[in-house]
C-alpha cells in the first residue's frame, strides 16, 4: 500500500517562519510525491499552510479535535472547523494530549468518530510508556489502547493507527525495527479481527524520533506503512529525507 509520511508540527511556528517552512517543502515536493505527504500545523497556521501548500498535493492536518460537532467549548476546535480549512485528516490520542489532557481511549474514539462525520481521516495514537515497557506491557497496554480507541465504522478510508512509544517522542531514542515489527503485527492482527479483510488494509504509522538517519530502517519493517513525524517535520531537508524513506516502504 502507499506510505503516508506526516508531519506533527505541535505547538511551534508563527506565520512568518511556517511560510519559509511550507515553501522549503514545497519546492522539494515540486519534483513530486514519492508517498502520500500530510503536514499537521498548530490550528492558528492551518488556513495559511491551507493556501501555503496549495497545488503541492501535501495535505493538511489538525492535530486534535473536539468530540462534539459544535458548542459551548471555549478553546477547543471541532472536527468540521478543520475540514472547513481544507484538512483532509486529524491526529487524535497523541501521547501529549494523553499525558497532558487526561485523555481516556474512550475519548479517543469519541473524536475519532467526530473526525469521521466530519469526513477527516482520523490518525488513531497508541503507545506504551518506558515503564510499561520495562515491565513487559508493551504489548498488553497498546493492545488495550486500540480496542478502547477505534470507533465504529473505522475502515481503511478514515481511519490511520500510530504506534508512537511515549519513550521514544522526542527523545532521540528509536524503538529497534524488531520492536517495531512486534507490536506492529500485533496490531495488524487485531485490525484484522475487528475489521476483517480491511484490517490489512489500515495503514499503520509508527512514529518516535524518526529522523533522515533511520527512516530507511524503520519504513521498510512489516506492517510500517509510513511515519508520524514530530521534531524532523520542523526541518525540511530531514522532513523530505523522510519522504523519500516512504517510496520504497
Ligand atoms: C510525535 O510527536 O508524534 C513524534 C513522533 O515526535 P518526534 O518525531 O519528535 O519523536
Amino acid at each position: 500500500m502507499r506510505s503516508l509520511v506526516a508531519g506533527n508540527w505541535k505547538m511551534n511556528g508563527l506565520a512568518s517562519d511556517a511560510l519559509d517552512r511550507a515553501q522549503a517543502i514545497c519546492a522539494k515536493a515540486g519534483d513530486g510525491l514519492p508517498c502520500d505527504v500530510l503536514v499537521c500545523p498548530p490550528a492558528t497556521l492551518i488556513g495559511t499552510m491551507t493556501r501555503a501548500f496549495q497545488d503541492s498535493g501535501i495535505t493538511l492536518g489538525g492535530q486534535d479535535c473536539h468530540a462534539e460537532d459544535s458548542g459551548a467549548y471555549t478553546g477547543d476546535v471541532a472536527a468540521p472547523m478543520l475540514a472547513d480549512l481544507g484538512c483532509s485528516h486529524v491526529i487524535v490520542g497523541h501521547s501529549e494530549r494523553r499525558r497532558d489532557h487526561a485523555e481516556s481511549d474512550a475519548l479517543i474514539a469519541s473524536k475519532a468518530a467526530a473526525a469521521h462525520r466530519a469526513g477527516l481521516v482520523a490518525i488513531i495514537c497508541l503507545g506504551e510508556s518506558a515503564t510499561e515497557r520495562e515491565e513487559g506491557r508493551a504489548s498488553d497496554v497498546v493492545s488495550a489502547q486500540l480496542a478502547g480507541s477505534l470507533p465504529p465504522g473505522a475502515t481503511p478510508d478514515n481511519t490511520v493507527v500510530a504506534y508512537e512509544p511515549v519513550w521514544a517522542i522526542g527523545t532521540g531514542n528509536t524503538a529497534t525495527p524488531a520492536d517495531v515489527a512486534e507490536i506492529h503485527a500485533l496490531l495488524r492482527q487485531q485490525l484484522v479481527a475487528a475489521l476483517g479483510e480491511d484490517g490489512n488494509n489500515v495503514r499503520l504509522l509508527y512514529g518516535g524520533s524518526v529522523n533522515a538517519g533511520n527512516a530507511d530502517e524503520l519504513l521498510a519493517v512489516d506492517h510500517v506503512n509510513g511515519a508520524l513525524v514530530g521534531g524532523a517535520s520542523l526541518k525540511p531537508d530531514d522532513f523530505w529525507a523522510i519522504v523519500s524513506a516512504g517510496r520504497s516502504a
